[in-house]
């Protein structure tokens, strides 16, 4: 790379914003959707107000990476693109107008790329919600680089002390069941089944046993529902050899269930896990976008139905808190950029534990 660049720690915080930037760097780009991402050389482009440049150290793979990838959803992005949502390193550039945070200091930069700050949304402390919003790796380029262009305002600070593997996976999988536990509202005892054990089942059987939760963990690997049980879930299901429904029912149902597992079939054995009064929580987002679920029972029953789009920044900050604290184990294996396609199909296939991390 240019020697231009300036390295981790060697400018303090008021480092001016007229650093040199890289003139180009290697990223993961999306040509066109459904074909093999290509690892090729990309030109920096200059930062516009309140962006800043970072220079990734890690960046994890989310499910999210592979449905942007293949234009699966109803809003897709605009080829070429960089995906990454899950980018963490250090902040070596500023653009104009940037107070938030200083060059130097190591960030992560979330799927919440940007946010207007004043609409509704926004000030009433929902900023996931707001219209403006711009997404990593979607509709601006993500963490699939040795760089990032980011938002000053909507990065947040990565406490020292923790590994940047950790932050990586932390930024999206762990801030997005930190959430959807908190929208479930588990208090001490609730019984909370969560559906799938993957890169955010993993973290989000921990929040809920954090939040004083009983867990159920419902997969169809047993190796998955091995880690789960490492990481504090009571009870484990496999959905292949059993049926999920049947045996939460036996509990006495779930107070909440998380649907984290990209199959609608996943949502409604979930929706059948729950006892009177229940909530669930619509989590992931399976490229089959309807689920079928009965409206009488969700009437007599009580049934309480909530999405949950990843967390805001305030959330991230206690995602953080909560793994300085060691409350909070991240499974994850490091691949270098060069392997994003053999990472992706590993990770269609099921061969992942929790989260693969790039080193970029
Ligand atoms: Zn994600
Ligand atoms: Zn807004």
């Amino acid at each position: 790379m240019s020697s231009s660049i300036i390295e981790p720690g060697a400018s303090g915080p008021q480092a001016d914003a007229r650093v040199s930037r890289p003139q180009s760097y290697r990223a993961a780009v999306v040509h066109e959707f459904g074909a093999p991402l290509s690892v090729e050389r990309v030109r920096a482009a200059a930062l516009t107000a309140g962006q800043v440049r970072v220079k990734v150290e890690a960046s994890g793979l989310c499910h999210t990476d592979i449905h942007a990838a293949h234009g699966d959803w109803p809003v897709k992005p605009s080829p070429p693109f960089v995906p990454g949502h899950e980018g963490v390193g250090r902040v070596v550039e500023l653009g104009p107008g940037v107070t938030e945070v200083a060059v130097g200091e190591r960030v992560a930069m979330p799927w919440l790329g940007y946010a207007c700050g004043s609409c509704d949304h926004c000030v009433s402390g929902w900023e996931t919600l707001c219209l403006e919003q711009k997404n990593m790796g979607y509709s601006i380029d993500g963490g699939f680089g040795e760089y990032a262009v980011a938002y000053g305002r909507y990065v947040v600070r990565v406490p020292d002390g923790i590994d940047s593997f950790d932050a990586a996976p932390l930024t999206c999988a762990g801030v997005t069941t930190y959430k959807a536990v908190k929208v479930a509202g588990t208090r001490s005892s609730d019984l909370v089944a969560v559906f799938g054990v993957g890169g955010l089942g993993h973290l989000a059987i921990q929040y809920a046993a954090i939040a004083g939760g009983r867990v159920i963990a419902i997969d169809l690997i047993d190796d998955k529902l091995a880690l789960a049980r490492e990481l504090g879930a009571e009870f484990t299901i496999n959905a292949a050899t059993e049926d999920p429904i049947e045996a939460i029912q036996r509990l006495g149902g779930a107070d909440q269930a998380i649907a984290l597992a990209v199959s609608p079939r996943a949502f409604e054995q979930a929706y059948g896990s729950l006892r009177r009064g229940g909530t669930l929580v619509f989590v992931a987002l399976p490229a089959d976008n309807e689920v079928r679920l009965p409206i009488f029972e969700t009437v007599l029953n009580g049934i309480t139905i909530v999405g949950s789009i990843v967390g805001t920044r305030a959330d991230l900050r206690e995602v953080f808190a909560l793994h300085g604290a060691g409350r909070t184990h991240v499974i994850r294996e490091t691949r270098p950029l060069g392997d994003v396609n053999d990472a992706i199909a590993d990770l269609e296939a099921g061969r992942v534990a929790a989260r693969i991390v790039f080193e970029p």
